[in-house]
């Protein structure tokens, strides 16, 4: 990911007051190689990269943050905008039913995605959208939807393969009028590639039926492809936003930020899997995040900020450090990190923690902590500053006199010490951070 490969960079540029060209310059290299191998168009990583460039260099570095950071700082940010910056809704007609058309290639998911918005639009906003099957072309395209529909155990509309697509839409409105449907989904053909013939028939539907969002369905995976596909159906058809799918791959995205790029148009939802419940609201910030591979770094950063007490985190810095860390320190943290939200959440935001050795043995089940809290706190001070002390016949005891067993003591202090090992080297990877330090 790009955060590993920034850790040399960063290295160099620590603490440094104010970040210079020869630094942006070294950073952004990393960056446009991280987003090049993201799948992102070079057109679009070119414009991003001068324009981050001009941002970034001589901006002031905040106190919170090293130089290094701050830059990551502002790629993510400009990412974030560059993909829309505020999640995007779906459109809502003044006059009901709101039509939506959705678009796009053979196999980029139109007919699933038909299904899974109609489930979402039923189950988030208790509406009743009516789908309308008009691909004839595709053998069991019609098939495929009446199935979904069954399924959802809701309507779908359609006439055979032996209409028209653009009399299907125009008696789908009709139905959908007369049954009182607030929504129309109409599932259209796509082609392996974009055609012309495709095009005039799609044109015919939007101008048959007006519908208030054309949403282009994009393979996240096609990457470079993605751009040019946007841009015929935005030039030909205009598109109003896009929907990514099959994003629970490998793919890293790229596609999301090409696709708005070249169409500014926001992409609304992400597809995440073939079940039809596998679609989510798209989120640039989060998406600027996996396309950087860095976790919600910066989400955690600022959060250790708000919640860790300053002169405090100073100090259990310098133990993570020196890895003096004590079994009190450990219960402090761990109220810290509790505080600042659940648990498997956190550890998802640290960069490289799941690559992290021994993490699933540190992973606390929220359930545990009374007993961890117990096991501590019947440590003598001792015991507690100096974990070294923890025979077994001290283990025996603790287990005793906490109600636990001797295995849970000895759970603990297994995991005690992959903690101090983890925090070691998050104290590495954050070292030299300005002078409100974050204590995680
Ligand atoms: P269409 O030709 O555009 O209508 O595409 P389909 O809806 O028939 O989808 C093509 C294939 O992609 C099917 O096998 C779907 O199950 C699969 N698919 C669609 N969306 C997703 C997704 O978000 N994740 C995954 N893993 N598969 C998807
Ligand atoms: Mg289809």
């Amino acid at each position: 990911g790009l955060a590993e490969r920034l850790q040399g960079t960063l290295k160099k540029i620590r603490g440094k007051g104010k970040v210079n060209e020869q630094d942006v310059k070294e950073m952004m290299r990393e960056v446009r190689l991280a987003l090049l191998e993201a799948d992102v168009n070079f057109k679009v990583v070119k414009k991003f990269i001068a324009d981050v460039k001009e941002r970034a260099i001589g901006e002031e570095v905040l106190d919170s943050l090293t130089p290094g950071q701050q830059v990551i700082k502002v790629v993510n940010e400009e990412l974030t905008k560059l993909m829309g910056g505020e999640q995007s809704k779906i459109a809502v007609s003044q006059k009901p039913p709101t039509v939506i058309m959705m678009v796009g290639l053979q196999g980029a998911g139109k007919t699933t995605t038909t299904g899974k918005l109609a489930n979402h639009l039923r189950k988030k906003h208790n509406r009743n959208p009516l789908m309308v099957a008009a691909d004839i072309y595709r053998p069991a395209a019609i098939k495929q939807l009446e199935t979904l529909g069954k399924q959802l155990s809701m309507p779908v509309f359609s006439l055979g393969d032996q209409v028209s697509p653009v009399d299907i839409a125009k008696q789908a409105m009709a139905k959908a009028k007369e049954d009182h449907h607030d929504y129309v989904l109409i599932d259209t053909a796509g082609r392996l590639h974009v055609d012309n013939e495709l095009m005039d028939e799609l044109v015919q539907i939007k101008e048959a039926t007006s519908p208030d969002e054309i949403l282009l369905v994009v393979d996240a995976m096609t990457g470079q492809d993605a751009v040019n596909v946007a841009e015929s159906f935005n030039e030909q058809l205009g598109i109003t936003g896009a929907i990514l799918t099959k994003l629970d791959g490998d793919t890293r995205g790229g596609a999301a930020i090409s696709v708005k790029a070249v169409t500014d148009t926001p992409i609304k939802f992400a597809g995440v899997g073939e079940k039809i419940d596998a679609l989510e609201p798209f989120h640039p910030e989060r998406m600027a995040s996996r396309i950087l591979g860095m976790g919600d770094v910066l989400t955690l950063i600022e959060k250790a900020q708000t919640n860790v007490d300053e002169e405090r985190a100073k100090e259990l810095e310098r133990k993570m450090r020196t890895n003096d860390l004590t079994f009190d320190d450990f219960l402090e943290q761990l109220a810290q990190v509790r505080s600042m939200g659940p648990l498997d959440e956190l550890l998802d935001m640290m960069p490289g923690a799941g690559k992290m050795k021994g993490l699933k043995n540190i992973q606390v089940d929220e359930k545990q902590i009374g007993h961890i809290e117990a096991i501590v706190k019947s440590m003598t001070k001792a015991e507690r500053e100096t974990p070294s002390l923890l025979n077994a016949s001290r283990r025996k005891r603790i287990a005793k006199g906490s109600g636990t067993s001797i295995q849970e003591v000895n759970r603990l202090i297994k995991q005690f010490d992959e903690m101090k090992k983890m925090m070691k080297q998050m104290s590495g990877m954050q070292k030299g951070k300005g002078k409100k330090k974050g204590g995680l």
